[in-house]
Parts: C-alpha cells; structure tokens; sequence
C-alpha cells in the first residue's frame, strides 16, 4: 500500500481502537460482476481500517452504496435508496454515508445527489478507492467528507480484497474501454482501457487456487483486448493461466466480436481448465444499427467467427447480449435479428430495451419508435430465444454434464445448483456436501434457461 494510503487506514484502525469501538458498516453493490470486484475491494479497505460488517442498514455506522450506471432504472433506484436512509441520518448524526461507483463518476449525478441529498457525506468516482480511507478518517475527525473523481488511470495492486465467496473469485485483468459503442457510459466512466501485468494476474490466480478456489473469473469490459500494451494476447494470458496445475475452471467476461480472435477459440478448444463458453455480444442482427452502435464488425462477420467457434468446440455455448429497440431500428432492422437468432441458435440471449443514457452519442439520436412498440418487439424475441434455449438444452438430455455446484437453488432449495463445463446452469437432488466440488450429472430434463438431472455417485 502506498504511504498516504496505508497512513489514512493506519490512522483510522487507530481512531477507533482508541475510541473502544470495532465499526459496522454496511455496503451495497449494484450492477455487474466488474463492480461486485470493486465492491470486494472496498470491503477490502474497510475491513484494514477496522470495520466489521453488517446486512442490516440500522446497525451501520458507515453506509456505503457501490453504484452502476448501465441502466436508468438502476440510477433511479439508487436516486430511491438514498433518499430512503433520511430517517436513519436523523436517528444517528455520526452515521457516515458514502455513495461511489460509475453512477458518481458522472459529474452531472454527482452534482445532483450533491445538490438533493445532503445527508450524503462522500462521493466518491470508479478509480478513488485509494482515497476513501482519506475521505472517511477526514469525515469522522473533521466532519468534512467531500466528493472525489478524479482518481488517475494506474492500475493499484496493492488493494486489499475481501472476497465474497468461497467458490468464485473474480479477478479483473484489465479496466476500461477503449471503443465507445454509442449507446455506452462505460469508457466516459471506467476511462481508457489499461491491463494488468500477465504476472501480476497470474500470481493473484495460482494463489486463489492453492486457496481452494474452484471458480476463477476473469473480468475487463472487452477481455479480448487484453495486454496490447504488454505485448500479450489475452490467449497467451489463458494459455498460461490453463498451465496451472489443479481442480479449478477459467472463466472471463466480456468478449467483443471485433477482437475475438481464432488464437482465443483454438485456445479454449485445447485448455484442461477454460469453460466450453463464450458470451459473445452480437447486440443487433442490422449491419445499419451495428454501424450506428459503433460495434465495428457486420453480421457476416460475426456470424463467421461463431461457425469457427462452433466447429472448433462442438459442445460450445455461445450466449449474447440484444439491445431491442436502438434509436432509428426499424421493424425491419429488428427482424435482421430475429433472422440471426434463428441461425446461430445462442444458449441464452440477455435481452434488453434500450435505455438512453445521457453522456453518450446515441442519446442525441432520434427514437421514434414508442416503448409499446419496443415492448413487442421483446416479446417477439424472447418467444422465439425461448424455443431456441429449450431445443438446444434439450439435446443434452441423457448425457452427463460435470457441474460445479455453488449451492442451493434460491427459489426451490430442494435443488443443488452450478454451471457446467459449458456454463449451463444445471439443476440436481443431493446432499449439501456437493457444494463447492465438481461433480458428474445425468441430464434428465431441459429448461429454456436450465436443466436438471441426477446426482451421479
Ligand atoms: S465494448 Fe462497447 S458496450 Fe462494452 S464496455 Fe466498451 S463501449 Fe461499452
């Protein structure tokens, strides 16, 4: 840790021993798995200042939202959260609460959450981790608090991570993005893409599995343009990764088709330990909308590297991400897709109306079509991904996969659950000592979005 870094948590961890009290804070992450990993390591340096944790918002002494900004609705509900711990500030003066993350990063939030919730202590942006204990010892010392986003574009290695699970680590490789698809906060918000050293990664990764990790995740927001500035792919990153000995499996998010390369999925076909998985965004089955995405590949492109994949890997799952409904598609535009769903046949498409985000270049585009027209268009696709998902799973019925079971299923308990090599989830009955190990399923049943089987012993 640096000094002033490692000064402000020594500070704090002294201020409150002298004080005779052990701090609760409670934190919450929204969003998607790179911000659960930055969540990690905010928890990381709460728990080196002194803190203990707490589910319960009553109980906190410190009050930390960990926000996202890929969705409108999740701003909103931040906007709803906030406001909701009024109350609590009223009840408790010394409660401090710290609202960071991508949402902040925007000046334009910051200045409003500034401007409407005043009983928010520290703002704070996606790169200023190093500066909340800052922001914290000054806020219990002077009672300033302040609002921080400019935190510089190096990588901090240095940061202590508290993991949230056992079986799961997510490790990012890399931050940023570099290639401003138009509907997209992310490069404005987590700034140019930059990596991580290969040693670096690979040290954080042989360790987690002599830990006992099972699950290694790999995270950046395009992974596939990985190490362009240490003259390593991101295949070379997996291939030594994969050379790591042990009862474990590689997974990563995101890929972006434009940098998908044949080295990654030759790659992936001869690893001991890399999911038999690729999410592969497509958005749009329209070259006209992919153009006015900015996305930088055609359908036939894509359509291209998919059949590579596929051939390449025949028990691949290849899964997407659709945006329905991007300002000027058209009926027809969206029938395109349609079209390629028909022809690739994902696993699973995440499918999502489009939201407009202020910031980026489509939100000053023309949309026309109404949210009802959109909200049909939607039907339309999941009705016919759902048929697609269910024919797909069902060809595994009789078969048996190796699952990684991560626990009970939340909604119907009498279930364990996990991934499969190919990352389906994979529903079965046993005994909870299956959780956290690889273990073998006879596939009995399919789902448009699962299957089941049985425990094989
Ligand atoms: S690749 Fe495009 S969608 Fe993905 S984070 Fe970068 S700008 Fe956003």
């Amino acid at each position: 840790m640096s000094d002033s870094f490692d000064s402000y948590v020594r500070s704090a961890r002294l201020y409150f021993e002298s004080a005779g009290k052990r701090p609760s804070a409670y934190v919450h992450t929204y969003g998607c798995q790179q911000n659960v990993s930055d969540g990690e390591k905010l928890k990381g340096i709460l728990a080196a200042m002194g803190y203990e944790f707490t589910s319960d918002t009553a109980d906190a002494d410190l009050i930390l939202l960990n926000t996202c900004a890929v969705r409108e609705n999740a701003e909103d509900k931040v906007f709803g959260n906030v406001g909701a711990l009024k109350k609590l500030k009223e009840h408790n003066r010394s409660l401090i609460i710290a609202v960071g993350g991508c949402m902040t990063q925007q000046r334009h939030i910051a200045d409003k959450l500034r401007a409407s919730f005043p009983l928010v202590d520290i703002i704070f942006g996606t790169n200023a981790a190093r500066e909340l204990p800052r922001l914290i010892y000054e806020k219990l010392t002077q009672n300033t608090g302040g609002t921080y986003l400019d935190g510089g574009e190096e990588i901090s290695e240095d940061i202590p991570v508290l993991r949230e699970d056992k079986i799961k680590a997510y490790v990012p490789i890399m931050y940023g993005c570099n290639n401003f698809c138009t509907y997209c906060i992310v490069p404005y918000v987590r700034k140019r893409e930059r990596s991580r050293l290969p040693k670096a990664v690979y040290d954080e990764v042989k360790e987690l599995i002599a830990d006992g990790y099972k699950e290694i995740m790999l995270l950046g927001q395009n992974v596939n343009s990985y190490g362009k500035e240490h003259g390593v792919s991101f295949a070379a990153l997996l291939k030594m990764l994969d050379d790591i000995d042990g009862e474990y499996k590689l997974t990563f998010m995101t890929s972006h088709p434009k940098d998908c390369t044949h080295e990654l999925i030759d790659t992936i076909a001869d690893s001991r330990h890399i999911e038999h998985h690729i999410h592969l965004p497509v958005q749009c089955g329209s070259d006209r909308i992919l153009k006015a995405m900015n996305r930088n590949y055609t359908v036939e492109s894509y359509t291209a590297l998919a059949e590579y994949a596929k051939a390449r890997i025949p028990d691949l799952s290849l899964t997407t991400d659709i945006i329905v409904g991007f300002p000027g598609e058209t009926y027809e535009d969206f029938s395109k897709t349609l079209e390629l769903m028909k022809k690739i046949r994902f696993d699973m498409a995440y499918t999502f109306i489009y939201s407009r985000r202020e910031g980026t270049k489509a939100a000053l585009l023309p949309d026309p079509v109404s949210d009802k027209e959109k909200g049909a268009w939607m039907r339309e696709l999941l009705e016919v991904q759902g048929e697609i998902g269910l024919q797909n799973y069902q060809r595994y019925i009789g078969g048996t996969f190796e699952v990684l079971c991560s626990g009970r299923d939340k909604n119907k308990p009498e279930y364990l659950t996990g991934h499969s090599r190919q990352s389906i989830i994979t529903r079965f009955t046993g005994p909870d000592d299956c959780i956290g190990k690889f273990v073998k399923v006879k596939i009995t049943g399919a789902m448009p979005w699962a299957v089941e089987g049985e425990l094989i012993q």
